[in-house]
Parts: structure tokens; sequence; C-alpha cells
């Protein structure tokens, strides 16, 4: 009998791909590459299951025009690049991965936090610049992190994982989201506030939520200015949960201390007023990039996808 067949959007890391190659029979050789939309329509239609990324744009139209596709496995937790609704009505299974790179995302999260707040990359720039002219009491003052509030928005799976690696740094931490967690959920003192008391009280805030309707452009200049001058805004969620234009301003006017990102607006497109900022700190969507986090993502969309064309349900079909 012949394999079913896979359509990969993009090459995936070397022990999935010797997985996939094994179990499916692929399309077309994938490439590291964003596919263009012709050439990722041509591939869904194709396929019996498809592996995709988030910078694939997965519309009605599409959708409706892959009529063999079974099931459609993000290779990423969060699923804003593709029609849900227009898969429901369609009956075809989407499926995300939660969890497996829920650490590698916290840590991330951590490095840039502190290297926003103790100006890492303005340090390396300096060293490598042949211009550092050794030790001096006023060189690069930081921000001090320990024992500081923590404001995290969005205390889910990686919103969590923050939380408890801030314990090591004695901090309190604030967090918002639309229902607050039970104290059953919570052995933790994590304590629960309005978006508008946590950007007030944080001396950090994270962003940890989904990219909805309902989140698109959540901190914008009148969120930005309930923040102190001093805090810092990290960002390793979706870059359009913040209004990229109000956070250029509130940086450029000091409303804000400085701004970690991971993610932005219209990536990998870059505001052209974000670069000169020596504040910020600029990262090219890395939040799940470690060989580990990597292949457990492949591996999932793998489960999901056997789980599907073997007539059973996904483990991690979306909405759940
Ligand atoms: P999760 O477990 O579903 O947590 C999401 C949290 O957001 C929940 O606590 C939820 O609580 C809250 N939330 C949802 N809608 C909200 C709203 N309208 N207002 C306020 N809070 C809201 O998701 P996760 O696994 O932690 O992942 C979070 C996001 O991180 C993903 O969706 C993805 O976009 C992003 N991510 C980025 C990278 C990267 O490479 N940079 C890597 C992994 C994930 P309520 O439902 O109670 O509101």
């Amino acid at each position: 009998m012949m394999p079913p067949t896979l359509y990969l959007s993009r090459l995936l890391p070397e022990p999935v791909m010797a997985i996939v190659r094994e179990r499916f029979q692929l399309v077309q050789e994938p490439l590291d590459t964003l596919p263009s939309p012709a050439a990722l329509r041509e591939g869904l239609c194709q396929a019996d299951a498809a592996i995709v990324t988030l910078g694939d744009r997965i519309d009605a139209t599409t959708i409706h025009a892959a009529t063999r596709l079974k099931i459609l496995a993000n290779y990423a937790v969060g699923y804003n690049n593709i029609d849900l609704a227009a898969a429901q009505a369609r009956g075809l299974t989407v499926t995300n991965t939660p969890d497996v790179l829920t650490d590698a995302t916290a840590d991330l999260t951590w490095a840039l936090l502190l290297a926003t707040a103790r100006r890492i990359v303005e340090g390396d720039a300096l060293v490598r610049s042949g211009q550092w002219t050794g030790w001096s009491p006023t060189q690069l003052l930081g921000a001090e992190v320990s024992g500081k509030v923590l404001g995290i928005i969005g205390l889910g799976r990686i919103g969590q994982a923050v939380a408890q690696r801030a314990l090591g740094f004695r901090m309190t931490v604030l967090y918002h989201q639309r229902q607050p967690i039970t104290a059953a959920t919570s052995p933790q003192k994590w304590e629960y506030r309005s978006l508008h008391a946590l950007l007030e009280e944080s001396d950090i805030v994270t962003i940890h939520v989904p990219l909805t309707p309902a989140t698109h452009h959540l901190i914008g200049a009148r969120e930005l200015s309930w923040m102190k001058p001093t805090a810092f805004l990290i960002n390793t969620a979706r870059g359009p949960i913040v209004d990229e234009g109000a956070l250029v301003e509130a940086l450029t006017k000091g409303t804000i201390a400085g701004a970690g990102l991971d993610v932005y607006e219209e990536e990998p497109a870059l505001h052209q007023r974000l670069s000169p900022l020596p504040q910020v700190i600029l990262l090219p969507h890395i939040g799940s990039a470690t060989l580990q986090a990597r292949v457990q993502m492949g591996l999932t969309c793998v489960t999901n996808i056997q789980a599907v064309l073997d007539g059973r349900p996904a483990p991690n079909q979306v909405p759940r």
C-alpha cells in the first residue's frame, strides 16, 4: 500500500525529517524558505496531511481548495495563521504543539528580560568595538531585576513557566488574563490584577497571550502610558499584540525605559524607528529555537497526523 502523502512547508530538523521520510510520501522536497502563497496552496492540494509553520497564512480559499487534506498540523503552539472557522466548517482537523516548547520559550523570555534590563547587547558591542577603556563606576548602568515586580499578561503554560523562574529572583509576580487561576491550580503566590493595575505596578511586563482578535493591540499608547517610566516590556508571544508604532513613540519619549522583542507586527519586516533605539533588544523569533524543542514539535505533529490518518482523535486538536 502507498504511504499517505505529506506536504511539509518548511525543512524541519534532521531527526524529524528522518521520521517523516520513513512514514510518508513527501509531496515535494521541503526548502528552508517560506513558500509563496501559490506554492503553499498547490502543496496542500496534493496532500493527505500537512505540517505548516507560523509564517504560512492558510485562508478559507486554500482550505476549501485542499479537498484531499485531512489534517493541518501547525508546527507551533499559536495558530493565528490558520482560518480556524473555515477549517471547522470543512471538517479539517487543525493541531498545534503545546507543552514541548514551554521551557524553551520561558528560558528565552528570561534571557531577553535580563539582557534588556542589564544592557547585555550594548555591552557586547562596546567590547567588540575596541572603544572600551576599562571598568567604570558609571558605565552601562542597568536596572536591578531581583526583588522587583514582574507583571505577566497571560499566565498559561509559558506564563507560568516564566513565573516559576521568577522565584529564584525573589520577584513579586502579578498576572492578568480573562479568568483568574484558582488556588487549587496555583500553589504559588501569584497575584491577579486588572490590566491597568498590572501595568501601573510592574517593573517588568512580559506578554504570553495568544494572538486573537481580542488581543490584537492589547498593548497600545494608552496601556504604555500606564507603565512606569523605569519599566521594561518583553514580548515573546506575537507581534500584533503590541501596537508597534505606539511602542516606538513610548520608547522615544521615555514613557517606558526599554523593550525586549522576539516578535514583530509585520515580521520579518521591522518598524524602521525600532532598530536605532539602543534600549531595545531585537531577536529573530527564536522563542522555541532549541534543537530539543524543535524536534519534539515535529514529533508532536507526526503523532497528531498519525492519529487522524488512523481515524483516531488528534491529541492536540484546536480549539479544544
Ligand atoms: P496558553 O497556555 O494557552 O496560555 C495563554 C494564556 O493567555 C492563558 O492563560 C489565557 O487565559 C490568556 N489569554 C487568552 N486570551 C486572553 C485575552 N483576550 N486577554 C487576556 N488573557 C488572555 O498558551 P501558551 O502555550 O502559554 O502560549 C502562549 C503564546 O505564546 C502562544 O499562543 C504563541 O503565540 C506564543 N509563543 C511564542 C513563541 C516564540 O517563538 N516567540 C513560542 C511559543 C509560543 P484566559 O483564557 O483566562 O484569558
